[in-house]
């Protein structure tokens, strides 16, 4: 029998920060609805300003480990989070999560597109290819495996096995979290993952447009597990688990007037990233007491991946428009807790009369008026 080692060494303490980057999605002109430009836009490659909505003479500036602007490639994007890879191989956990409102670009951050893959399928390639590059004389076995769930209504549900019921959570002796009765498949390469891994999106996707966008409001966890076991005796074991997550949106969907089910969804929702919300912000500020993972479900499921020796990324994927204002400000304040108000008036190309209707804006502007 192999021998269990336990995965959280506590090695460095450092590293249970979470990193937080942001990336802002490219304009796009049908959103901007009334012709307004841009709200927000970056600085340099950690700051970036939007527009004070309090008093549009000001901007608010925001610091992150990371800022993405919109050129950014999917290329650049992964490079931020491939350094973390290599630790899953050592037996250590990982964990990226996409967080933002919808439309801002978390699941094209995480799966993009056939010509534009994200973070996810950029990311299992390289542990595969890093699995392959291991030195047969260091005496090691490998195997890699996956899982992919959702998180819906507080419910944990295989997408690999699409007609099982809500799953337990649960820890064992060593304070590893598992999921008993979660189907986890063995992987050799990239493309037996992809197998895997497609018609179970798309399974996804369909039932999103039949249940209100129901992607929109789930969690969609993937797990990619790497074992190693050493040939020799005493046959150490270690695990090391790499989490990919494209979170819910985290907008507030009682303003948009949702009832009766939506109400519901959106409520175990907020629990969730309320939760995270907490988690992070306790990781983060190093004074916590008591990390509040038990809270909720996607924090239960990450206790073990998610600060301690856990290397983890959030990025935050915000969009231009000022429609998302809202959902922009509170997702900025979630992933940042510094922020300057500094007195200047917004500069962007396209003239921004936030505060007025843009039917008076544009009397005024006939009329003479500045508009300021
Ligand atoms: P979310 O998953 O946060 O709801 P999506 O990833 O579905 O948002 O993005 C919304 C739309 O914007 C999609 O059509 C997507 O292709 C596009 N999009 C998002 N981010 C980018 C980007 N960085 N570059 C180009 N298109 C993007
Ligand atoms: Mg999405």
């Amino acid at each position: 029998m192999p021998q269990r080692v336990a995965v959280s060494d506590g090695a460095n303490k450092k590293t249970s920060r979470v990193r937080v980057a942001v990336r802002l999605r490219p304009f796009m002109g049908n959103q901007d609805e009334n012709d307004e430009g841009p709200c927000v836009k970056g600085l340099d490659s950690q700051n970036l300003e939007i527009i004070n909505w309090r008093n549009a003479t000001e901007t608010v500036k925001y610091h992150f480990d990371a800022f993405h602007g919109e050129q950014t490639t999917q290329q650049e994007v992964f490079l931020s989070v491939k350094p973390i890879l290599p630790h899953i191989l050592n037996g250590q956990n990982a964990c990226v999560f996409a967080y933002g409102p919808t439309g801002a670009g978390k699941t094209h951050t995480m799966m993009g597109s056939s010509d534009q893959p994200g973070v996810i399928p950029r990311a299992v390639r390289e542990v595969c290819k890093l699995v392959k590059a291991k030195d047969d004389n260091e005496g090691w076995d490998y195997s890699i495996g996956m899982s992919y769930l959702e998180i819906y209504n507080e419910k944990v549900l295989d997408l690999l096995s699409p007609s099982s019921l809500d799953l337990p959570i649960r820890e064992d002796k060593d304070k590893n979290i598992l999921i008993p009765g979660l189907t986890h498949t063995t992987i050799s390469c990239f493309s037996d993952f992809d197998k895997q891994f497609v018609p179970a999106s798309l399974n996804r996707t369909t039932a999103s447009t039949k249940l209100n966008q129901r992607s929109s409001r789930s969690h969609a966890v993937l797990l990619i597990k790497v074992v190693r076991t050493q040939r020799a005796l005493p046959h150490r074991q270690q695990t090391g688990k790499l989490y990919l997550i494209d979170l819910a949106g985290s907008e507030d969907n009682r303003r948009t007037g949702n009832q009766g089910i939506r109400l519901k969804e959106s409520g175990a929702i907020n629990l969730s990233l309320f939760t995270l919300n907490k988690v992070v912000d306790s990781l983060n500020s190093g004074t916590a007491v008591r990390v509040p993972y038990r809270d909720s479900k996607l924090t239960r499921m990450l206790q073990d991946s998610l600060g301690g020796s856990a290397h983890s990324v959030m990025i935050t994927n915000i969009a231009p428009e000022y429609k998302h204002y809202f959902d922009t400000f509170s997702a900025l304040n979630f992933a940042s807790k510094s922020k300057l108000i500094v007195n200047k008036p917004f500069t962007c190309e396209t003239v921004a009369v936030p505060v007025l209707p843009v039917k008076r804006a544009k009397e005024d502007h006939e009329a003479g008026g500045s508009g300021e």
